[in-house]
């Protein structure tokens, strides 16, 4: 058995969500996020059953390496990013190292891909349940704020990736990308 309760808990979700994941992208994008998810935290869990250490950090470490590596799609190295950030501040601080660690995470994102809130992508997740983790709101209270994040990017028109190719024809539908953000918060705050 692995450590890493909350990246359990995520890849779990991510399978549950998997087909509705598919539907998103196959929407506004090209119908393979739930797969790229999906398949880099399947990875992730195997390569954790053979590892010695049980700390969530080693775990995300871990996750980061492999989406940058190994997971295609633009989600891949965004989300390496993300988990190589929160990976190194966790290792730091197991607690704390989450506030840190996605604030670090986002910037990176953000250097990056160049995606502001508002321009439709997992940025617009990932940005408030930063604010609240920063303002030392609790996991739920970042899980909360990453929901309604997602939800409020169906009203938006994408002004990065390959949403921004299909204009209007996405609208009513949330980002897949940033519903898949909000899940690894939901898996953070069930573990509270
Ligand atoms: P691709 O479009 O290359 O197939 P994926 O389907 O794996 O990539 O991931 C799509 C998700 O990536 C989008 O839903 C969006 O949230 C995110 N994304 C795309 N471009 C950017 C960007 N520049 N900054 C942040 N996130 C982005
Ligand atoms: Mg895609
Ligand atoms: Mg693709």
């Amino acid at each position: 058995m692995t450590g890493s309760p909350v990246l359990r808990r995520y890849a779990a979700a991510v399978a549950d969500a998997h087909a509705e994941l598919t539907r998103l992208d196959q929407v506004s994008g090209d119908g393979d996020f739930g797969d790229n998810l999906r398949s880099g935290l399947e990875r992730v869990l195997a390569e954790l059953a053979g590892s010695p250490s049980p700390e969530e950090g080693h775990g995300f470490d871990v996750a980061g390496r492999v989406f940058l590596d190994e997971v295609g799609g633009t989600s891949g190295p965004l989300f390496g990013l993300l988990f190589s950030e929160i990976g190194r501040a966790l290792d730091e601080d197991p607690r704390a190292g989450w506030a840190a660690g996605t604030a670090a995470g986002l910037a990176a994102i953000q250097r990056v891909g160049e995606a502001e809130v508002g321009d439709r992508t997992l940025v617009d997740a990932l940005a408030p349940a930063v604010a609240e983790l920063g303002r030392g709101g609790t996991f739920a209270q970042a899980a909360r704020a990453a929901a309604e994040g997602a939800r409020g990017t169906a009203e938006l028109l994408a002004r990065r990736g390959r949403a921004s190719y299909v204009g209007d024809r996405a609208r009513g539908v949330p980002d897949p990308g940033a519903v898949g953000v909000a899940l690894l918060f939901q898996a953070l705050a069930a573990g509270d």
